[in-house]
């Protein structure tokens, strides 16, 4: 007799067959000596192998494939990251008023929208429902949301070289900063966030322009708050010493110091 073992696994219909008893993996078994072990275990392998789960095949790895064999993993180029293109502002000749410009200008009044989302279109229409004649403001500079970024609106007042509707205050009587003031708005609330770089390009340039061609002094540059102690625009958050770095670098020339009123 030979004496096998069967293996833990061993399919139970198989053993018990084998060994002619429901006897458990692992228990001995007798088999007459006509039946040679290349004759028994070749076909009980077979029974077994068919027992496996298919799943099992396919977690086998991979072959190994060397690199030559195997492209390379494709590799997603890094996104690209293009800052919005910067807007030209025109020509100092869009900004010369068709029949020139007048003489009445003595002071620059800078303003906040008050609203990130605000337009020239939708201020001029806000500013007509108050019962003024038109935009308020000579200028509007946009913060990108629902105008240009840096870009600067050119209002009919300035067109038609008009008193502005901008900066009455119960301080001066002789209305001087609606008289005699150039309206610049830019668009924003400032006491929530402060407006953007190419805002405050877009101001510096045009301050300096409204300056040499009005031949207005820098410390004749003002806030709105500065004249009217009653608001607080253009909002904590507007940066008026960056403002005026920005300033001296567009026009070339140090800046005063803004007088207080
Ligand atoms: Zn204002």
């Amino acid at each position: 007799m030979i004496r096998i073992v069967c293996p833990r696994g061993f399919p139970a219909r198989m053993q018990g067959r084998a060994a002619g008893s429901a006897s458990g993996a692992g228990e001995s078994m007798r088999f007459p000596r006509r039946y040679t072990l290349l004759s028994i275990v070749p076909p009980l392998l077979f029974a077994a192998g068919c027992q496996q789960p298919a799943h099992v095949v396919k977690d086998l790895p991979e072959p190994l494939v060397g690199p030559a064999d195997r492209p390379l993993p494709r590799r997603e180029p890094p996104p690209v990251v293009r800052p919005s293109p910067r807007v030209e502002q025109p020509a100092e000749a869009a900004w010369i008023p068709p029949k020139g410009i007048s003489r009445r200008w003595r002071y620059i009044v800078i303003h906040h929208s008050a609203d990130n989302r605000s337009t020239p279109d939708g201020m001029r229409a806000w500013h007509l429902k108050k019962g003024w004649d038109g935009l308020g403001y000579h200028f509007v500079v946009g913060n990108g949301v629902g105008y240009p970024d840096g870009k600067v609106f050119v209002g009919e007042r300035w067109t038609s070289q008009k008193h502005g509707a901008h900066a009455r205050s119960p301080d001066y009587p002789d209305n001087r900063w609606n008289e005699h003031g150039i309206g610049i708005c830019l668009v924003g609330n400032f006491q929530n966030t402060p407006p953007t770089s190419r805002q405050l390009d877009a101001l510096a340039e045009l301050v300096a322009f409204l300056c040499r061609k009005c031949n207005i002094a820098t410390s004749q540059i003002y806030t709105h708050g500065d004249v009217d102690r009653f608001t607080a625009c253009p909002g904590k958050l507007f940066p008026a010493a960056q403002f005026k770095r920005r300033l001296a670098a567009a026009s070339g020339a140090p800046v005063v110091r803004a007088a207080s009123r």
